[in-house]
């Protein structure tokens, strides 16, 4: 009988996950893959591409708005959210079965069920099976938490659940100041609900630029967002058909749903990690190298369990490179830096390199350059909204070391920022470059005057 029954045991069929099964079976090896849920993971599933398709249909009533004054006259223009939600279902399931075509295309076996660790070498399935792997790959993800238990718990869901409400909230409450829960406050918004963003800290996007932050803030506010920043929740009670939450500070507010993104943990319980000596580090996540070798040699980790930079195009990466390192004779370590991101907010925010707090201080000379302006399509549409530009230039080596981005499509342009980022443009490569007229963009390669300039000494 052979040693292992399988060269990887993959447990996970997340973004990460998938994409190392498949690559490491393209190499020749035999792959099996564990999902106790849906193949797709997160992002497919209940994160990125949920998302975005809520985002698309919270946009058209803006869009409905702004043609007025453009001349259409747009008959009152209803919401479904029972068709939205279906739609969306339908596009997820499509997804899905996309997944697993391509993984039996490569020669991966999905088993549906939940993995776990029962030696170093020994997997564990739930109907009882045990599978004997040379080495093993964890992508499990990460989940929503909930923080403090307050009173009330139970009736709040996280943006899992906000994927599959049977009624459209009218008024919405969320705590939360991280991307998702930025993202629902404005998804909500656009589709008609009151939303509440309640904030434990003293601004939203905790991490990203404070003027990206401030801009942001106001211009959610400005779309009739209430943002309460300084105050947590501190219990959720039902009063009939409607949910009654108390803030800290003593104050009520009456909604319809109240929704946690106040963070997510990496989802390492349950997986028999303490049987094998898989270390994990302070932030909850699983501790690994440049190549995602965990402690213990033959097991791995990619995407979000090890709590590096959770994003879908980080996990994806992370996968990919552990199974050209493992099967492809190809050791490739991960480059976490200089990592583009955006928010789908309303506007979007688009985001790559140091924030100014970030780059003070560690240059000889920063230079601020930055810009905020009306989108030309604000003019005749009347709308009250406004763009935001930042770029951050190392002063001695004239390099961009971080550009900032609020408004329409702030999240395609970073994409193509991110390149010129990536490759060490200058600040005189952006000027070189012939602007495209009109568009926003052209800002970013016609900014002249510095905003401000630190130098070292001034910083510290
Ligand atoms: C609401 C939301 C919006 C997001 N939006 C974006 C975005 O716009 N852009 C972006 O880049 N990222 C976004 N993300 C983050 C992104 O979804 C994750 O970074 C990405 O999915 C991580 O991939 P992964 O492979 O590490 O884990 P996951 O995609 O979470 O996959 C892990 C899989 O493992 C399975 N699993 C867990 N434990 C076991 C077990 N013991 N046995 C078997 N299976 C198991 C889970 O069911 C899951 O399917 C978003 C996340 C959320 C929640």
């Amino acid at each position: 009988m052979a040693e292992h029954d399988v060269d990887l045991f993959v447990i996970g069929g997340g973004s990460g996950g998938v994409r190392a099964a498949r690559v490491a079976a393209e190499h020749g090896a035999s792959v099996m893959l564990a999902e106790e849920y849906r193949l797709g993971g997160t992002c497919v599933i209940r994160g990125c591409v949920p998302k975005k398709l809520l985002v698309y249909a919270s946009r058209f009533h803006g869009e409905f708005e702004d043609a007025a004054g453009y001349g259409w006259t747009v008959p009152h223009a209803s919401f479904d959210w029972t068709t939205l939600i279906a739609n969306k279902d339908r596009e997820i399931a499509r997804l899905e079965a996309a997944y697993g075509a391509t993984l039996a295309k490569a020669g991966v076996k999905v088993v549906k069920t939940r993995a776990a660790l029962l030696d170093a070498h020994t997997i564990q399935l739930t109907d009882g099976a045990r599978v004997r792997a040379r080495h093993v790959l964890i992508a499990t993800g990460g989940a929503p938490s909930y923080g403090d238990q307050i009173s009330g718990i139970e009736h709040v869901i996280s943006s899992n659940e906000a994927f599959h409400l049977s009624d459209f909230p009218r008024r919405v409450v969320i705590q939360g100041g991280g991307y998702i829960a930025v993202e629902f406050a404005c998804i909500f918004n656009g589709l008609g609900s009151e939303v509440t963003l309640v904030y434990r800290g003293e601004n939203i996007l905790r991490g990203f630029d404070d003027d990206v932050r401030e801009h942001l803030r106001n211009e959610m506010q400005t779309r009739g967002i209430t943002v309460t920043c300084g105050h947590t929740i501190s219990s959720v009670e039902q009063a009939g058909d409607e949910f009654v939450t108390k803030l800290s500070d003593g104050k009520t507010i009456a909604s319809d749903k109240v929704m946690f993104a106040i963070g997510r943990r990496p989802n390492v319980m349950g997986l028999g990690l303490e049987n094998v000596g898989v270390k994990i580090q302070e932030h909850g996540g699983i501790e690994v190298d440049e190549y995602s070798r965990s402690s213990v040699p033959h097991v791995y980790a990619v995407g979000d369990v090890t709590n590096r930079v959770n994003l879908t195009p980080v996990a994806i990466r992370e996968g990919h490179a552990f199974a050209d390192t493992l099967y492809g004779n190809r050791p490739t370590p991960v480059d976490h830096a200089n990592v583009p991101t955006a928010v789908f907010s309303e506007p979007e925010v688009g985001v790559i390199g140091l924030t100014e707090t970030q780059a003070r201080g560690r240059f000889d000379r920063l230079d601020v350059y930055k810009t905020s302006f009306r989108p030309m399509k604000a003019t005749l549409s009347g709308r009250q909204t406004r763009s935001f530009m930042k770029l951050l230039v190392d002063g001695t080596t004239d390099r961009v070391v971080g550009c900032h981005l609020v408004g329409p499509d702030a999240g395609e342009l970073i994409q193509l920022v991110g390149v010129a980022v990536k490759m060490g443009a200058t600040k005189a490569d952006f000027d070189a470059t012939m602007a495209v007229h009109p568009t926003a963009a052209e800002e970013l390669v016609t900014m002249r005057e510095k905003a401000m300039s630190y130098t070292r000494q001034a910083a510290e």
